[in-house]
């Protein structure tokens, strides 16, 4: 005989039973319908708050139907068992299905099979009442429930863990991690089955509490996982705003600054050339005057727009005022960086924008290259627009590079 502890004797000497720990399944259950409605409820005002983000009214579907799904499976023997089976069982599937079609809808990825889901429940109601009411068993039951689950709980996983951006990588696989282990603990579950057939489920012992924590366990840290993933695409699109110019979708200045900075030292360490153009687009002012700021406009998104696809993905453009941006050309001496800036002038005056005045917008270029202009970014800048200057004394239209210092 173990011996017992002090705690164990009552004042009168006798022994008391101990504690066992016991999972007790229905316990488990109102504790997860509690998290699942309150995660329900909280995601949806979560995605009411956030209509940017998508598909976060699908986690809160998945929540709602898991949870009363769980809930009415708990319930064997109080409620029908066409109810505690077969709907039960069903809700079940469907909130993977749930998961799946939020973690798409979230990524914008497309939903190639938005059928196999309805197939599936309506699959899995047939088996359950087949095997339930004509050729009862349980064994099979659970066979049957874990193969179908894993599907969309796979694909859930696979959704979230294809071409993830580095800085959204932990909270994508942390979710995509509550998909797997709840497929794992299934699949386990149906071999632990198929070699031990239960007698009765709500009886059967550490392997259904087990199931049911893995349940759980997906909910809240699927749930949990969503709302990481909403927070840090949310910064990530903050971040975006604070750098990007909203009319033309270029950098900023501010991102321009980082770059220049950035840029300029790798080329410093690499001993690689770097070049700057600054251009500004001529008699603007008449566009504006004759037809208006929001034909202006159109012509500042139309020219960003032809400038970008002009350059390499390594180069940068930023908007650095106005009507004047700026293009940063890592690993490009002044040569090549005159040949682009006459190529982009060439592009802008084949845009055939009516300026107004008789004559189609053109637009005038500074270049200033690293070394030889400057070694920091305020000098570069600067030499690029003397010689931008320049461009404009000498008639517009055209690029002009730095000067040779004396
Ligand atoms: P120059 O050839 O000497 O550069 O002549 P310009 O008329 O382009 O020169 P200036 O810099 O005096 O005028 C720039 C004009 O650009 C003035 C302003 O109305 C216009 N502008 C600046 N920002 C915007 C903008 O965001 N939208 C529109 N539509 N116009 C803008
Ligand atoms: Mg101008
Ligand atoms: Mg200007």
């Amino acid at each position: 005989m173990t011996p017992l502890h002090q705690d164990d004797i009552k004042n009168d000497g006798a022994a008391r039973p101990r504690p066992k720990l016991t999972l007790d399944i229905r316990t488990l259950t109102f504790n997860l319908l509690l998290f699942a409605l309150v995660f329900a409820v909280g995601m949806y005002f979560v995605q009411r708050s956030q209509p940017g983000v998508r598909g976060l009214r699908w986690w809160a579907a998945a929540n709602a139907v898991g949870g009363i799904g769980f809930m009415l499976l708990s319930l064997r023997g109080l409620i029908p068992d066409f109810i505690s089976i077969v709907i039960a069982n069903c809700l079940l599937l469907a909130a993977l299905f749930c998961f799946h079609e939020g973690i798409a809808r979230f990524r914008r990825l497309p939903n190639r099979m938005p059928w196999l889901g309805s197939l599936l429940v309506t699959i899995l109601a047939l088996l359950l009442f087949r095997y339930t009411y004509i050729l009862p068993s349980i064994a099979t039951r659970i066979v049957i429930m874990a193969l179908l689950t894993a599907i969309p709980a796979v694909m859930a996983a696979r959704l979230l863990a294809l071409d993830v951006p580095a800085r959204l990588r932990s909270s994508y696989w942390f979710t995509a991690s509550a998909f797997i282990q709840f497929a794992v603990v299934s699949l386990a579950r149906a071999a632990y089955t198929l070699m031990v057939p239960p007698a009765d489920l709500m009886s059967a012992g550490p392997t259904h509490a087990v199931y049911f924590l893995s349940i759980f366990f997906l909910l809240v840290v699927a749930t949990f996982g969503s709302v990481w993933m909403t927070t840090v695409h949310l910064g990530m699109e903050l971040e975006h705003q604070a750098r990007t110019d909203p009319l033309t979708g270029a950098m900023n200045r501010l991102a321009l600054t980082e770059s220049v900075v950035r840029d300029l030292s790798r080329a410093r360490r690499n001993d690689r050339p770097l070049s700057l153009l600054i251009f500004d687009l001529d008699h603007f002012k008449h566009l504006n005057d004759r037809f208006g700021h929001q034909r202006g406009d159109a012509a500042l998104v139309a020219v960003a727009a032809a400038t970008r696809q002009e350059l390499r993905l390594s180069d940068m453009l930023a908007r650095y005022g106005g009507e004047e941006f700026v293009v940063i050309l890592p690993d490009t001496d002044k040569a090549n960086a005159r040949d682009t800036a006459e190529r982009l002038r060439r592009r802008i005056e084949a845009l055939k924008i009516d300026r107004g005045d008789g004559s189609v917008l053109t637009a005038s270029y500074g270049v200033a290259a690293f070394p030889e202009d400057g070694a920091d970014p305020d000098s570069l800048v600067a030499r690029a627009d003397t010689a931008l200057y320049a461009a404009k004394e000498a008639g517009r239209n055209q690029v002009m590079a730095a000067e040779m210092p004396a």
